[in-house]
C-alpha cells in the first residue's frame, strides 16, 4: 500500500521515493507519493519523475490499483527505473492547487445546501455536487452565501477517528456516494472551523480565503428530487 503523503500535507509537491513495482501497462508503483490518485470525483495528479541520473519521465494521471497502491502511468518506450531505484517525483502543482481550492469550495456548497449528496466531480475550472433536493435553490443567493463563508477565512484542519467512532456518529456522512474508506480501522475527518465536519480523504486548502471568488453557474434537474449544482471560479 503506497504511503499517501498528501493526506498529511496537501501542499507537498515533491518527494523522494523508491520504486517498488512496475505494472504490465507501463506504470510505476512507489513506496510513497505526493500525487492524489483519482477518487471521489477528483482526477489523479500528473507530474514528473526524475531518476538519479537526471533523466525525467512524464507521469500520467495517478490511479489506484486493486490493492490501494498508487500507479503512476509512464509514456510507452520511457526508460523506466528498476524496482529498488531511488527517484524523485514532482506533481503539476498548478492544476492540483486549483482542485484543492474547488474541492474545499464544494465542502462549503454542502454547508449552504444541507441535503444528502449523491455525487460530485472536481475539476480545475469548475466542480459540481448532486443533491437530493426537492426545491430549486436560488443561484445568486447561494453564490452570496459561499462568498460570506470564504470571507471568514476559517482554517481547514483534519484529524483521524476510529471506524467505531464514525459508526456511532452516522450524521457525519453527508456524501452518500462517496463513502469514507472504512476497514483500515480509522477514518479521516476534515473540519472547517465553525462550518463543517465530515469524513474526507481529499486535498483541501489550509484557509478558506485561498479559495478566492466562486459562483454558482448552473442548477440542473437530474431527476424528480435530484439537483446538480455547478460551481466555477469567478
Ligand atoms: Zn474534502
Amino acid at each position: 500500500m503506497t504511503g499517501l503523503l498528501f493526506r498529511a500535507d496537501a501542499y507537498l509537491a515533491e518527494t523522494p521515493a523508491t520504486v517498488v513495482g512496475l505494472t504490465e501497462a507501463g506504470g510505476l508503483v512507489l513506496d510513497r507519493t505526493v500525487f492524489y490518485a483519482a477518487a471521489g470525483g477528483q482526477p489523479g495528479d500528473t507530474g514528473t519523475l526524475r531518476r538519479a541520473d537526471g533523466v525525467e519521465i512524464a507521469l500520467g494521471p495517478a490511479a489506484y490499483d486493486g490493492e490501494r497502491n498508487v500507479v503512476h502511468p509512464a509514456p510507452p518506450g520511457a526508460a523506466l527505473p528498476a524496482v529498488g531505484e531511488a527517484v524523485t517525483v514532482r506533481l503539476d502543482w498548478e492544476p492540483r492547487y486549483r482542485r484543492m481550492r474547488m474541492h474545499t469550495a464544494l465542502h462549503l456548497l454542502s454547508v449552504a445546501l444541507p441535503f444528502p449528496v449523491t455525487g460530485g466531480a472536481i475539476g480545475e475550472a469548475e466542480g459540481r455536487l448532486d443533491f437530493d433536493l426537492p426545491e430549486v435553490p436560488d443561484k445568486d443567493e447561494l453564490t452570496a452565501r459561499l462568498a460570506e463563508m470564504i470571507a471568514t477565512d476559517a482554517p481547514v484542519t483534519d484529524r483521524w477517528i476510529t471506524d467505531e467512532e464514525l459508526l456511532a456518529n452516522p450524521g457525519l456522512v453527508k456524501t452518500m456516494s462517496v463513502r469514507p474508506p472504512m476497514g483500515t480501522g480509522r477514518v479521516r475527518l476534515v473540519e472547517i472551523a465553525g462550518l463543517d465536519l465530515q469524513p474526507c480523504g481529499g486535498t483541501h486548502v489550509r484557509r478558506l480565503g485561498e479559495i478566492g471568488a466562486v459562483r454558482v453557474t448552473r442548477i440542473e434537474k437530474k431527476g424528480q428530487i435530484n439537483r446538480r449544482v455547478r460551481l466555477a471560479f469567478a
